[in-house]
């Protein structure tokens, strides 16, 4: 981010470990999606801002506190949530949550969990659409606090399956980096990702990222940095 005279540096939070959107690469920098979507934004607009990898829950926290103006970490824009407080951006990227298990598991579909245990990650779209069919499909849900330890909890056979958006689980698969395995057909209906605030004050920000946004879609930027993570 760029030095400026009389510019506010708006404090932004993120997630830890939600591969391509943030992460940290092979050569210990923290890298994604949402990292590069927002610094090229930020200069099309010109404010400055520190980026805040906070973790999931955490990076709510911190802005439904005040501590943080803001959360860009893959959120997907839900109803519940507008209900709740969150002031979302226009959606730049549309995910789902799919049902993962281990490979070689035999679940095929949501009649194959019941009595059996589903890792969720805790306060995400992927939680919620577990608890919507826990009961109808008679499973039992225990919560983590982040993606890899959820992906454990499957690998090392305590759960049958987790739930985690689309995207993510497709990037660790296709990398050969975990022994899970997407069940066609488990899946949500999905919705967009947006960058949010949780306090009306910060209006302008909201506002910049989405004259931003669109910047960067005519540009051409923005479909550059999708393509550098998402092929
Ligand atoms: N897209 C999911 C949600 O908004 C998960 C986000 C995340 O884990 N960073 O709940």
């Amino acid at each position: 981010t760029t030095e400026q005279a009389n510019g506010k540096k708006w404090v932004i939070a993120t997630d830890t470990v939600f591969k391509p959107f943030e992460y940290t690469n092979e050569n210990n920098e923290f890298v994604g999606i949402d990292v590069d979507l927002l610094a090229a934004i930020a200069e099309d607009q010109g404010f400055e801002y520190e980026l805040q990898s906070l973790g999931w829950d955490a990076a709510i926290a911190a802005v439904q506190a005040g501590q943080a103006d803001a959360i860009i970490a893959g959120a997907s824009i839900t109803e519940d949530r507008k209900a709740s407080g969150w002031i979302f951006s226009d959606g730049y990227y549309n995910a789902t949550q799919t049902f993962v298990v281990a490979e070689g598991s035999d679940i095929k579909g949501f009649e194959d969990l019941a009595g059996k245990n589903v890792a969720v990650k805790n306060a995400t779209a992927g939680a919620d659409f577990a608890n919507s069919i826990k009961d109808e499909y008679g499973f039992t849900i225990t919560t983590f606090e982040d993606s890899p330890t959820m992906y454990q909890d499957v690998t090392l056979g305590n759960s049958a399956a987790c739930v985690e958006d689309t995207p993510i689980m497709a990037t660790s698969i296709k990398e050969g980096a975990l022994p899970l395995m997407i069940v066609e057909g488990m899946e949500n209906e999905g919705s967009p990702y947006g960058f949010a605030i949780m306090d009306e004050a910060n209006q302008e920000l909201l506002d910049m990222f989405n004259a931003g946004l669109e910047s960067i879609k005519t540009s051409g930027k923005y479909e550059e940095i999708i393509n550098t993570y998402l092929k």
